[in-house]
């Protein structure tokens, strides 16, 4: 590109490095799982969420601070996390019955799971309630459905959390405000043996740690207060919320201040808020310490020594942050056209495997670029954007014009790294009848086959 004849150098966001998955790129796998199964597919890391969720509990102990990390479903639709959850007795956070299903089918024992989101319907809270799920209570209609189940199940109490409204986020149209906390421990006192009142739970949207802190205090105030009322009351769940931090500042500083519209087709126009913040400073479990370390507002303690002199467990729900660098999705090159100075990529794909445009953003870590002979390499500057293979002029991939080092050519693979956390699968639907993409779990850790690639699965295996 040239402005006024000077060429113009497009932005970049290139991700952190991570050898392991270069080493997949290079390794000819993904051209032979291209071969394999056609169309896009996503590969995954399962031992990358094993090594985030260790993370998080590290953060826990090293605080000396009793917490349970319940990972948060709805990030990514694949088996292969359930399976490790099940596996490392870790918690997962559901919010349908399909969701709560799928978690128990895979192992996770009810006691393991948390059962959030707004007006949950009768079947989920029947089965959280006979599966001893904690439920977290986002109204006092649902409330007295729970208390009501409870009581004519005869099997056990309902466990469960009431979610508090964020004084700092009025508008939200999830928990429960001061006035509907009072009512709802008068009513869980009331309703004796058929309620196990655990405490209480917010999710913040946002990244920020302070406000977690704060409120997570605020909790542990919640918490003392409904104990005097006979309430167990001993635990807080402070949501999820725990950024992913893609690309270094230097990196994500430059391309937010060099993008503007002639950079994207069509000169769409997008503003640096309209963006996920691809750096963060702080981020993940890192976020986790920071938050123990925090002083609550009002308060002289940290958090984690606020929760061990009040007894209370720590329960987390994050979703993105334990899916950081477990997977990749890839799509075959199908098309290519000349615009204006740059080309038009059609891949195999849609849009809908990269939710992000589907929030009026655009997913920016830099695709790469696989040939046969693995990743290309060079100084060339091929731009070009990424559309879907449906009739939707808006069905972009990437509107961006990425400075790709070779020109593309139909069955080159893209490769947009870092999309578990949800990018993969979040907003997939079978468009146009085009077949869902299929997951491979990839055993990177595992004996390498003889040609020195990694061993895989399929996310689902065929029934036996
Ligand atoms: C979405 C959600 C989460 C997970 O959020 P992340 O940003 O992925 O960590 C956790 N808890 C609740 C209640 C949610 O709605």
């Amino acid at each position: 590109m040239a402005v006024n004849g000077i060429p113009q150098a497009l932005p970049t966001l290139p991700v952190h490095p991570d050898p392991e998955t270069e080493a997949v790129l290079d390794s000819g796998l993904l051209h032979e799982l291209a071969h394999a199964f056609g169309g896009p597919f996503h590969f995954l890391l399962p031992h990358r969420f094993d090594a985030n969720l260790a993370a998080f509990r590290a953060a826990l102990d090293e605080a000396g601070v009793d917490g349970c990390v319940y990972y948060a479903k709805k990030a990514n639709k694949a088996a292969a996390w359930i399976e490790r959850c099940a596996a490392t007795s870790a918690g997962v956070d559901v919010a349908s019955p399909g969701e709560l299903r799928e978690v128990l089918g895979h192992g996770v024992r009810g006691e393991n799971v948390v059962v959030t989101g707004p007006a949950k319907n009768e079947e989920l809270l029947r089965i959280a309630v006979l599966q001893g799920a904690l439920t977290a209570v986002d109204s006092l209609d649902e409330l007295d459905r729970i208390i009501a189940l409870a009581r004519t199940g005869e099997v056990r109490p309902a466990r469960l959390l009431l979610r508090r409204l964020p004084p700092a986020q009025p508008h939200s149209r999830f928990g429960l405000d001061e006035a509907e906390l009072e009512e709802a421990l008068t009513r869980c006192v009331r309703a004796g043996d058929a309620v196990r009142m655990e405490g209480f739970s917010f999710h913040l949207s946002g990244y920020a740690v302070q406000p977690r802190a704060d409120l997570a205090g605020h909790l542990v105030d919640l918490c003392l207060k409904a104990r005097v009322l006979g309430l167990q009351a001993d635990r807080i769940s402070i949501g999820g919320g725990f950024a992913v931090d893609y690309a270094a500042a230097g990196d994500w500083d430059s391309f937010l201040a060099a993008q503007q519209p002639g950079h994207y087709h069509a000169r769409r126009r997008f503003t640096p808020a309209d963006f996920y913040p691809y750096h963060s400073p702080v981020a993940g479990a890192e976020a986790l310490r920071a938050v123990l370390a925090a002083v609550p507002a009002g308060g002289r303690d940290s958090l984690a020594r606020r929760l061990r002199e009040t007894g209370t467990v720590l329960l987390m729900e994050p979703g993105r942050a334990l899916l950081d660098r477990a997977g990749c999705s890839v799509f075959r090159v199908q098309g290519v056209k000349d615009r204006d100075g740059y080309a038009v990529l059609t891949v195999d794909g849609t849009s809908l495997s990269l939710s992000e445009q589907w929030f009026n953003s655009e997913y920016l870590p830099d695709p790469v670029l696989v040939t046969p002979a693995g990743r290309v390499g060079g100084q060339g500057v091929h731009p070009a954007c990424v559309g879907g293979a449906t009739c939707l002029e808006s069905d972009m991939l990437t509107w961006r014009k990425i400075p790709f080092p070779a020109r593309p050519s139909a069955g080159d693979l893209l490769v947009y790294p870092n999309t578990a956390g949800y990018q993969m699968d979040s907003n997939e639907s079978p468009f146009h009848d085009l077949a869902l993409p299929p997951k491979i779990v990839l055993e990177t850790t595992a004996t390498p086959t003889g040609c020195g690639r990694p061993r895989w699965h399929l996310d689902r295996r065929p029934a036996c």
